[in-house]
């Protein structure tokens, strides 16, 4: 039976650290502030931010949203956007995936100062982590990297395949691996036989988007099992992830349950970073 990556619990003590930070902050007269662009379109993400404002206020940040709809064009957004890099009031900004179809993402993220680019997620960021410099890394797969570091499970030299490759998770995922020594395959959906690539991994990162797309027969006994995933699945409550747990928990010696896992670390991740950036003032 597998040990449980518990990020629930090691989001909470990250957020108790964050509070004595700000309070830290306070006193200097700087009040962390993190700002975030979502689509009121898009009931997913406007849950999200809520659930990710509170937890900032709890910590005592503070910050605005700005809802994007049908009506916001371009220019306005990207004019939003150049407003909050120039106050120096706003420290971080995060850009709420996804963004109404009209409006051009990469463009919106390219406006975006890497200075405040909080979530990890611009072009300059994800550069600075190719390239091994400082920088602020992507929220989840930073995130589920400190879970690691915190059961000090051994990644050097192990075999390492991450599903998914997006530039939100999945890339960024196998590059912070790389980083810690792994090797890593990067595998998607035109991979062929994944149940046996997924078989030879001491360290599988499922970051898909298909609920319980991998069992437990696809992974290798022992292996540690990251679930980037949150699914919603008709009849199901709450999330659902892309491991399907009860029988994945019967074979990896490590695994993240889904919720409680990966997603508690991405916000507090995020919030980390924040204040790291009202730090550097
Ligand atoms: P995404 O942009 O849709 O990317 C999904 C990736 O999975 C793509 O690279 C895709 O391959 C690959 N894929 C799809 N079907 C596959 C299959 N049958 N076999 C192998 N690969 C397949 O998703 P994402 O934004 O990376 O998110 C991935 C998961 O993480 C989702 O469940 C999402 O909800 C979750 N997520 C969680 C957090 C968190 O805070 N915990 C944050 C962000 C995302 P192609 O590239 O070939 O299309």
């Amino acid at each position: 039976m597998a040990n449980i990556l518990d990020g629930l619990t090691l989001s909470k003590e990250i957020r108790a650290q964050l509070k004595e930070r700000v309070d830290v902050l306070r006193a200097r007269g700087i009040v962390p502030r993190l700002d975030v662009l979502v689509a009121a379109t898009d009931p997913a993400s406007l849950s999200y931010v809520r659930m990710k404002r509170k937890w900032a206020e709890t910590a005592g940040m503070e910050g605005e949203s700005w809802e994007i709809n049908d009506q916001t064009t371009q220019a306005e957004l990207i004019d939003k956007i150049g407003e909050l890099n120039a106050n120096p009031l706003v420290h971080g900004i995060l850009l709420q995936h996804p963004l109404p179809k009209h409006l051009d993402e990469n463009a919106a993220l390219m406006a975006l100062g890497a200075d405040k680019d909080v979530d990890g997620i611009t072009p300059q960021s994800l550069g600075r982590l190719v390239a091994d410099l400082e920088g602020f890394r992507c929220a989840t797969p930073a995130g589920a990297i400190k879970l690691l570091e915190r059961y000090e499970i051994p990644l050097v030299g192990k075999r390492a395949v991450v599903i998914g490759r997006s530039v939100i998770v999945g890339k960024p995922m196998a590059l912070m691996l790389l980083q810690k020594h792994c090797t890593v395959t990067i595998a998607h959906s035109r991979t062929q036989n994944l149940a046996d690539l997924c078989r030879e991994a001491d360290v599988l990162v499922a970051a898909v988007g298909k609920a319980e797309l991998v069992k437990g027969d696809w992974i290798k006994p022992g292996a540690v099992v990251i679930d980037a995933g949150y699914n919603k699945v008709e009849g199901r409550k709450g999330d659902v992830g892309d491991v399907e747990f009860e029988t994945a928990k019967e074979v990896a010696s490590w695994i993240t349950p889904v919720p409680g896992g990966v997603g508690p670390m991405t916000v507090a991740t995020l919030l980390s970073n924040a204040v790291d950036a009202a730090e550097r003032i």
